[in-house]
């Protein structure tokens, strides 16, 4: 459940929690018309440091270009609102939700009559598939849902409508005793989780499927392919089948709700010896050290609230 915080910022102000409401006849609601992005806020011994915040700016901004949804504030505004909300709120760590819908105004598809609103939110949000998924690996299955064919939806797009896809394969996993669903591509092969991208490693390489496969181009997989090469393993983005997934050695999620997640199972079967692999739980622990700013290789990876 959402803890509320007290203040979210919406089109250029801020108001409080309970006045943060849209009209029922908003586009975004009916026709799903809204972009959005995950970002967390973590605590350091300098106070809460927003992790990736410009790239996560940037990705919103494409993902609203990409469906020619025109965002009223410039980029440099919704870096600095998110700053801000993160600071008034006075949490030391959470989870920051900004959006860019279509509003109130017009209603019939044609969505360039629309005015867009932007809105960002922050409240405290723990681990997203549990604190034993995060230690011990989490049971997946492959989705029956696929991911969206390009031609349909942009995957590259962090668009709200899109995220019934998701949403239906969420279901399909909890509904059927799994913590997680893959979905793969219209051609079979693997893109990714419902709000995660997936890793496995094999004969001591990383591997992850390429972007045009369907995926997200998630931060958290891009900032986990920069440390591993900076580990000196080998990180290869390569199309991956499912039966890829059933022989690896050890395999992972990331996404920022999740951060990194063993996967222990997939389709029931056990990846290495469904424990948590070696590399796994390194590329996590170095990955929780970098968030909490421990890691100063890192540290323009981290924008100071404060
Ligand atoms: N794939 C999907 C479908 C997602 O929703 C997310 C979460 N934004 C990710 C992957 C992971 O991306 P990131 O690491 O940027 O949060």
């Amino acid at each position: 459940p959402i803890t509320e915080s007290s203040k979210i910022w919406m089109d250029g102000s801020l108001v409080d929690w309970k006045d943060a409401n849209v009209h029922v006849l908003s586009h975004g609601l009916h026709y799903g018309s809204g972009v959005f992005e995950g970002i967390r806020a973590y605590s350091t011994d300098q106070g809460p440091a927003v992790f990736r915040l410009q790239d996560h700016v940037d990705r919103f901004f494409n993902s609203a270009k990409m469906l020619l949804m025109e965002i009223p504030f410039t980029n440099k505004t919704i870096f600095d609102a998110i700053k801000e909300t993160v600071h008034v709120n006075g949490l030391d760590s959470c989870y920051i939700r900004p959006i860019a819908f279509l509003g109130y105004g017009e209603m019939g598809l044609n969505p360039l009559m629309c005015k867009t609103s932007v809105s960002i939110a922050v409240w405290p949000w723990g681990t997203y598939l549990g604190e034993d998924g995060l230690q011990n690996g989490i049971r997946t299955k492959v989705s029956s849902w696929q991911r969206h064919d390009p031609n349909s939806v942009p995957p590259a797009v962090k668009c709200t409508g899109m995220y019934v896809n998701s949403s239906l394969a969420k279901v399909e996993a909890i509904k059927s005793g799994y913590d997680e669903c893959i979905l793969l591509n219209p051609q079979g092969e693997v893109a990714e989780c419902t709000g995660e991208n997936i890793f496995v490693i094999k004969n001591n390489a990383l591997i992850t499927p390429p972007i045009s496969s369907g995926a997200l181009d998630g931060i958290t997989r891009d900032s986990i392919m920069r440390v591993a090469s900076d580990m000196g393993y080998q990180v290869k983005e390569q199309t991956l089948l499912r039966s890829d997934l059933y022989i690896a050695d050890e395999a992972f999620l990331t996404g920022t709700a999740a951060e990194v997640v063993p996967i222990a199972s997939v389709d029931d079967r056990e990846i290495g010896s469904g424990k948590p692999g070696e590399m796994t739980k390194r590329l996590q622990n170095a990955f929780f050290s970098i968030v909490r700013g421990e890691n100063g290789k890192y540290k323009d990876w981290l924008e100071y609230v404060v």
